[in-house]
């Protein structure tokens, strides 16, 4: 990955020039945007330069102020925020709670509706109900959009996320956001979908147009990233061996497990300070576990959150779970 930057860095320099729809849309964006097309199964993507900026994009172009939009609690903040621009009449549902989401489809009178929601959650780790929430959405003719930021690359055959970890498709989920930042390990996102869709976002949406183009050797890099993903299958392997290696051991220590079956395991501490504690105790050890506080988390959710990686190996989570044994700020309540 960092000779394919180099390599296209010494190319076509360390900028993009402009945004895409003026010169910024080169050879490597237009190839990597072909790849993920056919990656998700789709006939087109369009890459974003953050997947802030694609939510921003992709919501403000779609959703209209007559429309109503539902999501989950726990949807990432940019999603919130998109939902927010997008001066839609919304409500969310509480997490998970597809029940809840069929109530208020059902009870809603508007024209076109949109259910927004997270493939992963990102500080809970858990993955969206999407066969439930896609026949909630066929149900009551909604549309319906996920951000599988944490799920693509980690989840499903060949790292096909969330959709593909359900067997569902592009009928099923219409609008599918995917971000460079996680698995892929470099920054940038797309959305794939329709031609329409596609077409549609490239005409209208503002964080695409009025935005500085990803960079050529960022796109050259997610390439590589991607081919890794589709062929290395190893890694996934390995990393779901070492969850289970964690989870395994962190219920024997009595600590307190969430249901999350992926990478992103968080230990849910309650008060901020007792989640800083927790971080520094373990940064003392050398290892590195964020806390993350309100307002990032619901008020008395702060939290430490694990990120396992393929890269670990098994002497280090058992370091861990060594550290967490031995710190009362995890065992006692
Ligand atoms: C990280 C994340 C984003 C933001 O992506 P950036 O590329 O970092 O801007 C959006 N949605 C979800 C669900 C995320 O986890």
């Amino acid at each position: 990955m960092i000779r394919a930057f180099n390599r296209a860095a010494t190319r076509y320099g360390v900028g993009s020039g402009a945004s895409q729809l003026i010169t910024g849309y080169s050879r490597p964006l237009q190839r990597l945007e072909q790849e993920l097309a056919d990656f998700t199964g789709r006939p087109r993507a369009l890459l974003f330069s953050s997947g802030y900026l694609a939510n921003i994009g992709v919501i403000g172009a779609l959703v209209s102020r007559d429309d109503a939009v539902f999501m989950d609690r726990l949807n990432h903040a940019s999603l919130v925020d998109a939902v927010i621009q997008s001066r839609s009449r919304f409500r969310r549902y509480p997490h998970g709670d597809c029940l809840a989401l069929s109530r208020l489809l059902s009870a809603s009178e508007s024209r076109r509706k949109w259910v927004v929601t997270d493939g992963v959650f990102s500080m809970d780790g858990d993955m969206a109900a999407l066969p439930q929430i896609c026949a909630a959405c066929r149900r009551f003719d909604a549309w319906l959009v996920v951000d599988d930021a944490h799920g693509l690359g980690v989840f499903g055959p060949r790292g096909s996320g969330t959709v593909g970890h359900f067997g569902l498709g592009p009928d099923d989920v219409p609008v599918l956001i995917g971000t460079f930042g996680k698995a892929f390990g470099v920054c940038g996102a797309f959305v794939a979908g329709s031609e329409a869709l596609i077409e549609t976002l490239v005409q209208s949406a503002r964080s695409l147009i009025y935005s500085t183009a990803p960079l050529p050797a960022v796109a050259a890099a997610v390439r590589e990233g991607l081919e890794i993903i589709r062929t290395e299958s190893w890694r996934r392997q390995r990393l779901f061996m070492l969850v289970k290696r964690f989870r395994r051991g962190a219920r024997e220590i009595g600590l307190p497990v969430q249901p999350s079956d992926g990478p992103i395991q968080p230990m849910i501490l309650g008060a901020s300070e007792r989640a800083v504690h927790a971080s520094h105790a373990l940064l003392a050890q050398g290892i590195l576990v964020p806390a993350i506080r309100p307002p990032t988390v619901p008020k008395g959710g702060a939290r430490l959150r694990i990120s396992l990686s393929a890269s670990h190996t098994e002497a280090q989570i058992d370091r861990l779970l060594d550290a967490m044994s031995h710190d009362h700020v995890f065992v006692d309540p």
